[in-house]
This record gives structure tokens, sequence and C-alpha cells, in this order.
């Protein structure tokens, strides 16, 4: 055998023993994440069969919580700096500190109608207000940002002049999609409408594996001093999962009816959502399981999504509603009847969303309630179930039609579309790199 021919038999070789050395690295780390998925499961399942252990599971919801939150509030009729801030949970030290800030401006003296107030918030040891902006007209707001040493704040008025820009960002996912995105800078009005559009095919909890990733192009609106001062809509995103893309391109498909189709014109929307809840986590499955509460082994005919008290639940399709009430064990609870197969039921709400009553039409995504722990509940949660062909079904093993694909001019138009967001990607693309 000559010289070459055993480097090439080596090489040949070479191939293999990387493929060996790479599956034992797969498998290696598959099962390190399974042993320590079945921890966390051990111990979630521990911790719900304890009535007394209401506490640790506020304890480990409050550990999912971002550190940062943001919160818009438009004015409503009524309201006072008092009642707003009252909806915040904040210490009362902090609200003091927030209506003392306030007295001092005479500008806002008068709370006006649809007048925005945003506040953010660090969660981080005590929760207290980093930084809030009051609209004070049309054009100029105030912008107060807390002094690091005092309990205090120093305020300027901005003007507002808001400016259109394209954000282009991408990511690995190292931690969560939120943290990754929040780390981004992205806000979280973009991050809740991203998890939206996804949430018809996308299990937040199941599907989402480290080192996925995503790209997201959306507006931003900034004002002459450069400040992000608003979001807006979503233009394109692309989740990579496993190495599969799913991209979605944003399509005025008629006039101001704006829906989001993936490359081939199929639109995103499905019959109904897996997950009618935004960053919550899925706690108990559909299947037998120890009652909580009851204590003895019971067919458990929904899915619980833990998630904070006040969490905003969605109406997981278009529908009549034909319950909103009281319902005994499940509390505060909505019936939604989608079509002639399904139905939907949210049980242990807070209470109701505005305008949610029987024989109300509501649409998908439209909120009809908030997180609570009414009725037999050891805490804040959503049961959320789906019925087909009046039989509980599991939610998250549904196989869903989707909704409508473009056909005809509008498709037409939606390549010319899609052309089009694709040339403005890779210009930001290039430009990001
Ligand atoms: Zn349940």
């Amino acid at each position: 055998m000559g010289k070459n021919k055993i480097y090439k038999k080596i090489r040949d070789y070479s191939y293999f023993i990387w493929l060996i050395l790479l599956i034992s690295v797969a498998t290696i780390t598959t099962n390190f994440y399974d042993s320590n998925k079945k921890n966390q499961t051990n111990f979630l399942k521990k911790s719900l069969s304890n009535t007394y252990l209401i506490k640790s599971i506020k304890k480990i919801t409050s550990e999912l919580k971002p550190r940062y939150i943001e919160l818009d509030y438009v004015v409503k009729q009524g309201d006072t700096y008092e009642n707003i801030i009252n909806n915040i949970k904040i210490s009362k030290k902090e609200k003091k500190l927030f209506l003392e800030t306030i007295s001092k401006k005479k500008k806002l003296k008068v709370l006006r109608l649809n007048q925005k107030i945003s506040f953010k918030i660090d969660r981080k040891i005590k929760t207290k207000i980093i930084e809030f902006k009051i609209e004070i007209d049309n054009k100029n707001e105030i912008y107060f940002v807390r002094n690091k040493v005092e309990s205090s704040f120093t305020s300027k008025t901005i003007e507002k002049n808001l400016q259109k820009v394209i954000a282009y960002k991408e990511a690995i996912i190292t931690n969560s999609l939120y943290n990754s995105a929040i780390n981004l800078g992205i806000k979280p009005q973009v991050i809740i409408d991203f998890a939206r559009l996804y949430g018809f095919q996308v299990d937040f909890q199941r599907d989402i594996w480290k080192n996925d990733s995503f790209q997201i192009i959306y507006e931003e609106f900034r004002n002459n001093e450069g400040l992000l001062v608003d979001v807006g809509e979503i233009i394109y995103a692309n989740l990579n999962l496993q190495n599969k893309d799913l991209k979605l391109y944003k399509f005025e498909y008629k006039k101001n009816k704006i829906d989001y189709f993936d490359e081939n014109g199929k639109s995103f929307k499905k019959t109904l959502m897996k997950t009618p809840i935004n960053g919550a986590r899925l706690s108990s499955s559909f299947g037998k399981r120890k009652h909580p509460i009851l204590g003895f082994t019971k067919m458990h005919t929904g899915t619980d999504f833990a998630a904070p008290k006040g969490t905003p639940v969605m109406a997981s399709g278009d529908g009549k509603i034909i319950k909103a009430r009281w319902c005994g064990g499940g509390g505060n609870c909505v019936k939604i009847k989608h079509n002639s197969i399904y139905e939907t039921v949210y049980a242990h709400l807070s209470k109701f969303g505005r305008g949610i009553k029987k024989g109300k039409r509501v649409k998908q995504g439209q909120i009809i309630g908030y997180v609570g722990s009414t009725g037999l509940s050891t805490g804040p949660h959503l049961h959320y179930e789906v019925i087909e062909n009046g039989r509980k079904i599991n939610s998250q093993k549904l196989k869903l039609p989707s909704g409508r694909t473009l056909k005809g001019k509008e498709r037409k138009e939606f390549e010319v579309n899609k052309i089009k967001i694709d040339v403005l990607k890779s210009k930001l693309i290039s430009k990001f790199n």
C-alpha cells in the first residue's frame, strides 16, 4: 500500500470518527437535558400536590418574571393618579414618591382622557419605578428618571416629533426568547406581538431550544433626541427552530386589512391558539393527575398555565361567548363557541375582560379576562380546555387547520411585497453586521 493510499484511508476514517464523536456529544447533551427537565418536573409536581405551598408556587413564578417591566397606560374616564398607581404592584412608599413627584408639576395637575402614561419598573430586590413618562399634549411629554442614590426623580420635557425608523434585530436564544429579546433592547410590546403571531404554531415552553434563533424587522418611533418613544408593527420575522425556518411576512391583502403570511402565502393564523396567554408556563398538562386540592387522582381535562394574577387571557379563536360567569370549581369562567365543532373554556379568572358577556362575539386574540385563582385553585393560573364535538381534548396535541391561503391577484401582490421585504432585510443585515 502506497503512502498516499494510507493517508486517504485515514481521511476516510477521520470523517467516520468525527461522526461518532458528534453522536456521543449529542447523546450526552440530550441525556443531561432530559434529566434536568425531569428534576424540574418532579419538583413542580411535589409543590403542586401540597396545598400549603401556594407560597412556593408564587416564588417559582416570580423567579420566571423578567427583571424589568414596562407598563403603558391610557387614561380613562374618571381616572386619578391615585387609582392608576394603585393598580401597579409596588410599595406604599413608591406610590407616595410617584404622587409627590407629580404634584410638583403644574402641567400635570389635570389628567386628560386618552393621555398616555408609561412606567418602567425594576423588580430586582425591591420593586421600584426607575422611569416614567407622561404625555402633556400631542407634541410633548415629561420624562422622569430616577436618581441613583436618593429617592427622587429628575425630569425633563421632551418634544415628541416622532420619526419612524425600521429596526432589525437578530439573536441566538441562549436562555429564553424573552430575555434574549430584552437584552437586544427590543420593547416588550414587540415581543408580545411576536409571541402572539407565533402562538398558533409554537409552544413557547417546549418548542424553543437553546441555540435556536430569531430575526425580526419592526418599526420604531424615535424623537428628535433619538430616544425610543414608541414601537409600531412587525414587518418580518423568522424563528429558526432546530434549523427549520418559520418566516412570516406582514401583508395588507385588502385596504386596511393586515395579516401575516408564510413564504407560500398561507396565513399564520389557525382556527384556535395552542396557548391563549403570553409569558405563561405550562404547569399541568392534560391527562390523569392527583388533584392538588381534592387529593385524589382525577382526569385533568384541560391544560394549566401558571402566570401572575392579572395576566391577560385571549380568546383562542373567533367566536361567540356562551358563558361568562361564576361556575363553581372553575371560579370565574368564560366559554366560547367557535364553530359547530370547537368550543373553548377559560377558568379561575380574576375578572372578565371589558364588555365580555354571554352572547357577545369575540375576535381571536381579544382579551376576554385576566388570570386569577378563583374557584378550586392553589395559585394564579389559567385552566384552558378545548372541546371538539362535545368531547374534551388535549389542546397541546391539537392539529388545527390553518387560515386562508392567498390566491390570484392577492397572491401576486403578496409575492411582490415579499420580494420588497427580502430586499429590505438584506440591506438591514448588511448594516447590522
Ligand atoms: Zn386545570
